[in-house]
């Protein structure tokens, strides 16, 4: 059985010598691990194939979902070596999950996924010139795992971007060493705030305005908290404003994505503990997420800790209050008063009307299924005009450091997406997830759109329009 053409050969799978020495023992833990029923529950129907962004964009079957599960079936069954091509179609896959809702079967392939590139991540040596993505989780732990430590980090970032540094790298064309889709990233990079959103904000505790109707823990973010301060700064306005009060609690960590997508599960399982005790102590009603990646990893604690004894319970428990900002907002039933100036003071101006568009963040659609929630939010607002964009479900090829990793596979998908935002004629792009927005930025620069189209995060837009 083939597991597909080959178009990256970077990984340790692929040394014969070594593949040799050592199939037996990979193929092993794959068969251990593999939820066997799950593979069993594909009936090969095909009605995820459409949904697939790698299938749409090679026509392989082995780069589809159906066919991922047969390949994954293969090896458990013992009819294939996992080999390099196999590894290959489990990287390129963005883990976005659009393949799950519509599966007539229920077919849980992301926890298959997952449960796939766990055995990878711990059986694969690094290769010379591919990413020593092990080496490399190893160093960014500790950064991840403590958020004083990141903030730090974030320190030189925001040296380097303040300081005029990066004005002369870029005039001094020293980037131009970079590849191509590095070069993209660094010029629409964020401007780093290592304050975060407890300085910023200006303390942990924020009480409600006007009736309290329920207590919200904030889940910060790693990345989110330094370089998108102000969306979070902006989610515990609007979240104060439409009647929670809200807690920061400070031993919150990383949620763990980073390292969960790349296979390595036992890190994400030592924050995913740190998190739940946090939010434990808060004692909170909910727990808020403004990034659809974090907010499904979170979401998902009750099966990544389905194993700890004594965790396995409050596991369960967080999951359940793990929302997403726009649920949060819709369900206090206060967003027509607050979305409507005019309802709040009649001397209020209406505000020009602005031609807007959303890109799903696949994860809020297709994990935490909150995909409505913003649409419902944007269509109450009287100044804005919500066209939807076509194919808005489909992944947009940030998917986590994938458009790293994978930078043809994401280009080819953005540029699609770029000319369904075009149709639209919006001049500003939303979307729920920091990844997103950096890939529909670059989606932007590719196109040279500046003068034309912004992109922001909904709850910028949100505050922007409804708290200014
Ligand atoms: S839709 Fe579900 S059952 Fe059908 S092929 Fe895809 S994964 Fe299998
Ligand atoms: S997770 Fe996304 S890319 Fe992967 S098989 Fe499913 S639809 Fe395709």
């Amino acid at each position: 059985m083939s597991s597909g053409s080959m178009t990256n050969s970077e990984d340790g799978l692929q040394d014969k010598g070594r593949a040799q020495r050592q199939p037996g023992a990979l193929q092993r833990q794959l068969v251990q691990t593999l939820d066997y029923e799950q593979l069993m529950n594909c009936m090969r129907c095909g009605f995820c194939q459409p949904s697939c962004p790698t299938f749409r964009e090679t026509g392989l079957e082995a780069a589809s979902p159906r066919g991922r599960i047969a390949l994954m079936k293969a090896v458990a069954d013992g009819l294939m070596e996992p080999d390099a091509a196999f590894k290959q179609q489990m990287d390129l896959c963005l883990g976005c999950r659009a393949c799950e809702p519509v599966c007539p079967s229920d077919v849980k392939y992301g926890q298959l996924l997952e449960q796939t590139r766990e055995v990878l991540f711990e059986h694969t040596e690094p290769q010379p010139g591919a990413i020593p993505l092990r080496r490399l989780h190893k160093l960014a732990k500790p950064v991840f795992k403590r958020h004083r430590r990141l903030r730090l980090m974030s320190t030189i970032l925001q040296a380097y971007q303040r300081s005029g540094l990066q004005r002369l790298a870029r005039r001094g064309r020293m980037l131009r060493w970079l590849p191509q889709h590095m070069q993209t990233m660094e010029r629409i990079m964020p401007q780093a705030d290592s304050r975060g959103v407890v300085k910023r904000a200006g303390g942990h505790r924020f009480p409600a305005k006007g009736e309290r109707i329920g207590t919200v823990g904030l889940f910060r973010g790693c990345i989110m908290d330094v370089l998108f301060t102000e969306t979070n700064v902006n989610t515990v306005r609007l979240l104060t404003e439409a009647g929670y009060d809200v807690v920061i609690p400070e031993e919150q960590s990383c949620c763990g994505a980073l390292f969960s997508h790349s296979g390595d599960r036992k890190t994400a399982r030592e924050f995913a503990l740190q998190n739940v005790k946090a939010f434990r102590e808060a004692d909170v009603d909910y727990i808020a997420s403004n990034a659809g990646g974090c907010g499904a990893t979170l979401i998902e604690y009750n099966h990544l800790l389905a194993e700890e004894a004594e965790w396995a319970e409050p596991a369960r428990q967080f999951s359940k209050q793990v929302k997403d900002i726009s649920e949060l907002l819709l369900r206090s039933g206060r967003w027509n008063e607050l979305a409507d100036p005019a309802k709040r003071s009649p001397d209020a101006d209406s505000r020009s009307s602005v031609t807007v568009t959303y890109q799903d963040s696949c994860h809020l659609r297709n994990v935490m299924r909150s995909g409505d929630s913003p649409r419902r939010l944007l269509r109450m607002m009287p100044n804005t005009k919500f066209v939807e964009l076509e194919g808005a479900e489909i992944c947009c090829g940030s998917a986590g450091i994938y458009n790293l990793v994978q930078p043809q596979m994401a280009n080819d998908i953005l540029d699609a997406r770029m000319d369904a935002v075009d149709e639209t004629q919006a001049s500003v792009i939303l979307t729920s997830n920091p990844g997103c927005l950096l890939q529909m930025k670059a989606g932007v620069e590719r196109e040279q759109a500046h003068d034309r189209i912004q992109v922001m995060h909904i709850v910028d837009y949100f505050a922007e329009k409804v708290l200014k």
